[in-house]
């Protein structure tokens, strides 16, 4: 089926962060700024992708010594996919005679721990769909990369989480093409530090 509307990946992140982050930043698109801190993250991220071209795989603790020296990286992968109406740029795509694996560097609070926040497993999951679409490989795993930390956290992408995410990639079409104002997040405190704050709470 053909999307008119195409997601940015982000958006999958920030919907499971706030539905309604999503719906301000189609429907009232002028509202939010680009902050200091999206940016300097961006610039990290490239420092990153020139460390990660000098290492081996062997920190991701998944493959034979063999296989470690078959595996290829691609860096800033574009993906796209018509049917889900979702594009994205992978930071690092390993690719294995069988399967596809990708790589999510993050930045912050947010990645560092041993816990994958929700926002960030389906966003994870959403690039495995966009593999799977785009490079006919399998995509049952995923990492995020935690720059601060310089380690890496595994992610299993079931087939149920592949499809409620599907699911709920479909309501966000239905969200902004027939403008339904969704429900804010529970976590109250989300709010505190929100752009939208204004125009949602205020
Ligand atoms: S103020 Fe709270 S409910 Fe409104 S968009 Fe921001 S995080 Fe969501």
């Amino acid at each position: 089926m053909k999307n008119e509307l195409v997601f940015k990946i982000g958006d999958i992140k920030q919907y499971f962060y706030c539905p309604r982050i999503v719906y301000f930043n189609y429907l009232m698109p002028r509202f939010r700024p680009v902050t200091y801190k999206m940016e300097e993250g961006k610039l990290r991220q490239s420092e990153q992708e020139k460390l990660e071209k000098r290492r081996t795989v062997a920190r991701f603790d998944l493959f034979s010594g063999e296989a470690v020296s078959k595996v290829e990286k691609q860096f800033n992968v574009r993906l796209y996919s018509e049917e889900l109406g979702l594009s994205g740029m992978l930071d690092m795509l390993l690719i294995m005679e069988d399967e596809a694996i990708p790589v999510d560097f993050k930045d912050g609070s947010f990645a560092r721990g041993e816990i994958v926040a929700l926002h960030h497993k389906y966003q994870l999951i959403g690039y495995g769909l966009l593999v799977e679409a785009c490079l006919r490989k399998k995509a049952t795993r995923g990492f995020i990369h935690s720059i601060e930390e310089g380690k890496a956290k595994s992610v299993f992408f079931s087939e149920g989480a592949k499809m409620f995410l599907r699911g709920k990639i479909r309501k966000m079409h239905e969200m902004i093409i027939n403008e339904i104002l969704p429900l804010p997040t529970l976590h109250n405190v989300r709010c505190r530090e929100c752009e939208f704050n204004p125009v949602c709470r205020g």
